[in-house]
């Protein structure tokens, strides 16, 4: 098979590879599109080394059919079309115990640890796919990992009915909170980005959403001067690499100054950089601060939601590029953040 294979880091070429074999409990699927994750810009960086080494075949985030099933499978046929959920835990550490998959000290991802979606045919667990029907496109199949996130982060802090929700980062993790935000909550959500292009996609995609560049506004101040002093419910910061802002706060600090009293943070973005906060800002609220980092059962709910035409997976998909084109998709992604959100690899 075909494949875009990371030969050294920076380095993508497609060509040709063995295609995956699999064991008793796989599926053999025929990938159609996949898509490019923010983990895989910093897998292709090398910032992943060593839980990443090459030569890889990236991409965690893909759908397909099924064209070859183990012995063990029942849960989907040939001919099935399904979304891949990239994850899987070790059963055995404190947080697996406890059924907390998504904090197991050694999580392994499908294209992060071992081979994934960018080629043409990807071997994967049984337990990992979830069928999906005509109703749900092969180009939004390849959404449906992202847009989980969303609602796992959602799930994460808690969001319910008649919640008001700031975002800090209108990325493509913000983006899909905000879509998944949604469907829970009608009320005000407040999305924060230095980039108009993204706040004019959330404003524009979504029915009362208030946009702030955070360059031209302190977003807390704004926050709370829009409702009148009172703060939001929950906040979440899904900024990733914070580039500093003159006279702004860290954005978890932007978070906790953006919350009500007895509110919560939930934290997403894997910056590297520490985030200095003024923890008595924190404890006065007596807030709370929850982590969000990847799904746990979400995406049964959100092919309910995408099939049901509650999300708009097109307003995230910003390119279609061939998979013989990856190395060109990461360094647009890389250089013109302001105009490509996700770009979707289309596999042949
Ligand atoms: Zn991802
Ligand atoms: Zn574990």
């Amino acid at each position: 098979m075909k494949a875009a294979v990371l030969t050294e880091y920076r380095h993508i070429e497609w060509k040709e590879v063995k295609t995956p074999e699999i064991d008793d409990s796989e599926v053999l699927m025929k990938v159609s599109y996949a898509s490019i994750c923010g983990s895989d810009l910093h897998i292709f960086n090398g910032e992943f080394h060593p839980r990443t080494s090459t030569p890889l075949i990236m991409g965690h985030e893909f759908g397909g059919t099924v064209v070859g099933v183990g012995r063990n499978v029942s849960v989907v046929r040939l001919g099935d079309r399904a979304a891949v959920d990239p994850i899987s835990w070790c059963g055995r550490c404190a947080a697996c115990e406890l059924r907390h998959y998504p904090a197991c000290n050694s999580l392994k991802l499908v294209g992060v640890d071992s081979d994934g979606g960018f080629g043409q045919y990807a071997a994967v667990k049984d337990f990992m796919l979830h069928k999906i029907d005509g109703s749900i496109s092969d180009r939004h199949a390849a959404i449906i990992e992202l847009l989980s996130i969303g609602f796992h982060a959602c799930k994460r802090a808690g969001l319910a009915k008649g919640d008001t929700l700031a975002i800090m980062g209108a990325g493509r993790v913000g983006q899909s909170i905000l879509q998944a935000a949604r469907t829970i909550t009608d009320e005000t959500i407040y999305v924060v980005d230095i980039l108009d292009k993204r706040l004019e996609l959330a404003r524009t995609a979504w029915e009362n959403v208030v946009a702030i560049n955070s360059l031209e506004h302190d977003p807390a101040a704004a926050i709370r001067d829009l409702t009148k002093g009172r703060g939001v419910d929950i906040a979440v910061e899904a900024v990733g690499h914070a580039h500093p802002i003159e006279g702004r706060a860290h954005p978890v600090g932007l978070c906790i100054d953006a919350i009500r009293g007895a509110g919560t943070v939930c934290v997403l973005g894997l910056g590297d950089e520490p985030a200095p906060l003024a923890m008595k800002r924190f404890i006065w609220k007596e807030a709370r601060m929850v982590a969000s980092r990847v799904t746990h059962g979400e995406f049964k709910e959100t092919i309910g939601h995408l099939s049901r035409g509650h999300l708009k997976p097109d307003t995230l998909i910003s390119r279609e590029m061939p998979a013989s084109q990856a190395q060109q998709a990461f360094e647009l992604l890389e250089c013109r953040p302001q105009d490509y959100l996700k770009i979707l690899l289309a596999i042949p």
